[in-house]
């Protein structure tokens, strides 16, 4: 890891869109997060090929760290016959040594229209990868809590992270208590978001974890620009406000729980 004070948990740094929008694409982004005060960042697979270019990512950096795994949206691309050689695929990078994650994982009920089957199989088989290799996953929950909720309390020794949590104060409770830690992004940061807030506000010091979940979701003041690590510091700012405590102690915390959960 490097010195510094913010822990990302979740970012994407193989996502075009650094190529497209970043002052110096990626590569850019990155340094300028480490020259703001970034320490570590745990950039994220969604399939095979991503998953591949997050560990080749990971690999050139110091304090860049991989997760590889089938994201609910896409494994619709994968071809039935296709699924054991993918799944295959992801156990075999767990084994690389900058991986430290299996994810992102989950199910995403949020667009009409897709396989619900499709997502709990490979929910499924991953979290039963993730046990038997005892490595922690990162979990997509979207608008999905209640087959979530189910699917992990049958797979009782998963562990890992609920990433961007957007469920209730009392499900991140219940989640925390059962040893879950819940990160939180750029949305905690925005006007409206009253539940996140509250899910924030009472999820336990040792189960709290930030995230920018980047290129995606900038924080306020930032919302609808291309996101980077950098901007954990407004995240950090939200919650120390929700928590009634200092960012260095949010930062802190956050960073020591991310060296825990991933096994740094
Ligand atoms: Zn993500």
């Amino acid at each position: 890891m490097r010195q510094g004070l913010y822990f990302d948990s979740h970012a994407h740094y193989d996502d075009a869109r650094f190529e497209e929008e970043f002052p110096g694409g990626a590569e850019g982004a990155l340094k300028k997060a480490f020259e703001e005060g970034v320490c570590g960042i745990v950039t994220t697979g969604t399939n095979p090929v991503t998953s591949r270019a997050a560990v080749k990512i990971a690999d050139s950096h110091d304090g860049i760290y991989a997760a590889v795994g089938i994201h609910p949206s896409d494994g619709r691309f994968i071809k039935e016959d296709d699924r054991d050689g993918a799944l295959c695929e992801i156990e075999a990078m767990l084994s690389l040594p900058k991986v430290v994650a299996l994810g992102e994982i989950g199910l995403d009920y949020h667009y009409d229209g897709m396989d619900r089957e499709m997502q709990k199989y490979f929910f499924e088989r991953q979290l039963e990868i993730a046990e038997k290799r005892d490595v922690p996953v990162v979990i997509h929950d979207r608008d999905a809590h209640g087959d979530v909720f189910d699917i992990i309390s049958r797979h009782k020794n998963a562990r890992g992270v609920m990433h961007c949590f957007s469920g209730s104060a009392e499900s991140g409770r219940q989640l925390a208590k059962k040893g879950w830690y819940l990160s939180f992004g750029g949305s905690v940061t925005f006007k409206n978001a009253r539940q996140a807030k509250e899910a924030a506000a009472a999820v336990p010091d040792d189960r709290l974890l930030i995230e920018t979940d980047c290129p995606y979701l900038a924080p306020t003041p930032h919302r609808g620009e291309i996101n980077y690590s950098g901007y954990l510091r407004y995240v950090v700012s939200t919650l120390a406000e929700i928590r009634g405590t200092s960012a260095e102690r949010i930062a802190e915390i956050t960073r020591e729980n991310a060296l825990m959960v991933f096994g740094l």
